[in-house]
């Protein structure tokens, strides 16, 4: 007689520290993996009601698409039930055996690292299926896949801690049936009340119906197709929780319909936090795509673009053919027409929101403007709205305070062509550099930019309204006579001098200037046009990237007095002048931060040391 056999399983290693965590650190609001496991029944159901499209046979085809939950307070279980597209056994094995998402072993990382299980951190991220162990000492997972040929009846088993079983079962039905034997202390989840409660918190959203023992609980509602008007903003925040497996509260909530040039309701939420800033890895779309409220794809690529993945929410177009498939979808005109559109759209908001709440704007572009960065660089068409986004300190803000692009403009003077930044390590850095004092003694305004990523993404944007981006440390840059104090090298001896310099200083720079925008210092390094500039040397350098050597151009300051003594000195003392002339453009580059090799430089001065205490 044949014996059914029982395949034992042993967790993966990240599951069994997935597993750790959830049962052990998430004290507070346990109800969540109800949310979990009836999302994920609605999931399956979704991609159920898909395969009946494109599917000739269906296994069990005629089971109703609903979620069953009953309660069991005798026995202390909970059971939630769905006739969506099951499981065969290798994926049982794939799917509740191992973490497959990038992302959640990106967290695991973090959280090791600091030690800390962050149970915000951890809401945040949906621990999914494995939450069901919250509450619970064991759990099955009765189930029979759609697939009538791959499909059979089986019960996986776990206890949550070490491994799983599968066992051959008889008669289980399409879809699946989680059993949760509850943990002593967790009665509550075993009553009907509680249950219902929960439930009504966002069972509304679930586009199937839900039972819970034999009765109706929810009315399938697309809260994005209702009127804002009769909307409140805990149905809101509701709503996002559930679509953004969240429990924080939306930061933005944008809602917007519109009837062309394409149909469509909208409902997009920007989080809290942005996961990535907790080293996460790269997060996954998070605005799911329907048409007329049937879910076509969850976490679609291309329907927004890339950089904009913090957002969660959900798009739905009357236009979209309900047959579209995820491949086609890739290359179908109407999603990119739709992609731009809200695109477009959520960038207006951001405008909005930014004239009429500067101060929570400031605390979102603190969290998120890396996504903002991302766009400029990567989405031209949105380039310039983006730019318009973007908030930096500059040498006209107080420190801590930002401005814009905009603002700037509208102080400087009216036959100003071109806007002035510079990117640093930090203001401070920025300021005591050799850059910003010709401005200053103009009164021009130079934006202040300290991401690591602003001198990339400056190098995609050319210019701001019709505004020239230059960076203040660029050689080609003309600027108006100020009135200086002190008098100049004559004419004839300055055009000696830079001569002289260029020779000695040979292959060290490009070409050695005479130049109008110093101050106070005598010389500064400038970056010739087209060659990289410090910020661009610093990040080649930390990519790896071969970094040319460095070339520059050498501006001197005909009123310093360094300067104009050494056009008489190299007359004299060729050596001593010529020891001067080098270390002043190690002084120069030193400023610039483009020294490479400092050796060479202690050592000259080491010498003209000798020189003067002779
Ligand atoms: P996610 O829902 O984000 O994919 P979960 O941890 O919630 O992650 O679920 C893991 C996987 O287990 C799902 O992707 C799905 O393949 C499978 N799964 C979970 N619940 C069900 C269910 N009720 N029916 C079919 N498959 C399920
Ligand atoms: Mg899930």
């Amino acid at each position: 007689m044949a014996t059914t056999e029982i395949e034992k399983h042993g967790f993966q290693a990240e599951v069994r520290q997935l597993l750790d965590i959830v049962i052990h650190s998430l004290y507070t609001d346990k109800e969540i993996f109800v949310r979990e496991l009836v999302s994920n029944a609605a999931d399956s159901l979704e991609k159920l009601r898909l395969k009946q499209l494109t599917e000739n046979s269906v296994y069990d085809a005629d089971l109703p698409l609903e979620i069953s939950i009953t309660t069991d307070e005798e026995k202390n279980t909970l059971t939630i039930a769905d006739h969506g597209i099951g499981m065969t056994r290798a994926e049982l094995t794939e799917n509740l055996g191992t973490i497959a998402h990038s992302g959640t072993k990106a967290f695991l990382e973090q959280l090791k690292e600091k030690g800390d299980n962050n149970a915000d951190v951890i809401g945040q991220f949906g621990v999914g299926f494995y939450s069901a162990f919250m509450g619970s000492d064991e759990v099955e997972v009765h189930t029979h896949s759609w697939d009538a040929e791959a499909g059979e009846s089986l019960v996986w088993t776990s206890d949550g801690a070490t491994g799983y079983t599968i066992e051959e079962s008889s008669d289980v039905a399409r879809g699946a049936r989680i059993v949760l034997k509850l943990k002593e202390g967790q009665e509550e989840f075993a009553k009907a009340e509680r249950i219902k409660e929960i439930l009504e918190k966002y069972s509304n959203f679930v586009s199937f119906p839900i039972n819970l023992n034999g009765e109706r609980v929810n009315k399938v509602e697309a809260l994005w197709l209702k009127s804002k008007n009769d909307i409140t903003t805990e149905e809101y925040s509701e709503f996002y929780k559930f679509v953004g497996h969240a429990w924080d509260e939306p930061r933005y909530t944008m809602h917007f319909s519109a009837d062309a040039p394409l149909a469509i309701n909208s409902l997009l939420f920007v989080p809290q936090e942005n996961q990535e800033q907790f080293g996460m890895g790269q997060m996954e779309a998070g605005v799911s795509l329907y048409c007329r409220k049937v879910l076509i794809d969850a976490k679609p690529k291309n329907l927004l673009p890339e950089w904009l993945r913090f957002l969660k929410g959900v798009i739905d177009s009357e236009d979209l053919p309900l047959n579209i498939s995820r491949e086609t979808m890739q290359d179908s005109a109407l999603i990119q027409k739709l992609n731009k559109l809200i695109t477009k759209r959520f960038l207006k908001f951001l405008e909005k929101q930014a004239k009429d709440d500067s101060e929570k704007y400031e605390e979102f572009y603190a969290k998120f403007s890396r996504f903002l960065k991302e766009g400029i660089a990567t989405s031209f068409e949105h380039q310039a709205q983006l730019a318009n986004l973007l908030r930096f300190e500059s040498t006209m803000t107080d420190a801590g305070k930002v401005t814009s692009f905009a603002d700037y403009i509208d102080r400087a003077k009216e036959d100003q062509e071109a806007i002035y930044f510079l990117v640093g390590a930090s203001r401070d850095v920025i300021e005591n550099g050799p850059y910003l004092e010709a401005f200053k003694a103009r009164g021009i305004e130079v934006a202040i930019f300290t991401d690591t990523v602003d001198q990339y993404v400056f190098d995609t944007m050319p210019e701001f309204k019709g505004k020239k981006l230059i960076s203040a440390d660029r050689a080609d840059i003309e600027l108006d006579d100020v009135a200086t104090e002190g008098e100049a090298l004559d004419e004839k001896s300055l055009e000696a001098l830079t001569g002289w310099m260029a020779e000695a200083l040979g292959d060290r720079v490009e070409k050695v200037a005479a130049g109008k925008r110093l101050v106070d210092s005598p010389v500064a390094a400038l970056a010739p046009q087209d060659a990289p500039n410090a910020q661009m040397r610093s990040m080649m350098k930390a990519m790896g990237q071969e970094i040319p050597e460095a070339k520059i151009v050498l501006e001197v300051n005909p009123r310093s007095e360094v300067i104009k003594n050494l056009a008489a000195l190299k007359g004299k003392d060729g050596e001593l002048a010529d020891l001067v002339a080098q270390q002043l453009t190690d002084n120069a580059l030193l400023a610039a931060g483009m020294i490479d090799n400092p050796q060479n430089m202690v050592n000259r001065m080491n010498d003209l040391l000798a020189k003067l205490v002779k």
